[in-house]
């Protein structure tokens, strides 16, 4: 059973590291932090890697678990 933070309003995607960011100055802040830092949480289902454990859980609600709920892209 997978749970993706209650609270999805305002949520960015990082394009770079394809993570979950709350908020725009969230990601603004992510990418002079964070993103670009090594990936080291490597998707089970795909060849993606997440640098923070939370990007993978949300990569993996995303892309792997709502199949049934959304379209596929
Ligand atoms: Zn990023
Ligand atoms: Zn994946």
């Amino acid at each position: 059973m997978q749970r993706i933070d209650e609270e999805d309003k305002g949520k960015m995607l990082c394009f770079t590291c394809l993570g979950i960011v709350r908020y725009y100055t969230g990601l603004r802040r992510h990418q002079k932090y964070e993103c670009g830092m090594e990936r080291q949480f490597q998707c089970p289902h795909c060849p993606y890697k997440a640098r923070q454990k939370i990007h993978l859980k949300n990569h993996i609600g995303l892309k792997h678990l709502n199949l049934c709920s959304e379209e596929k892209l």
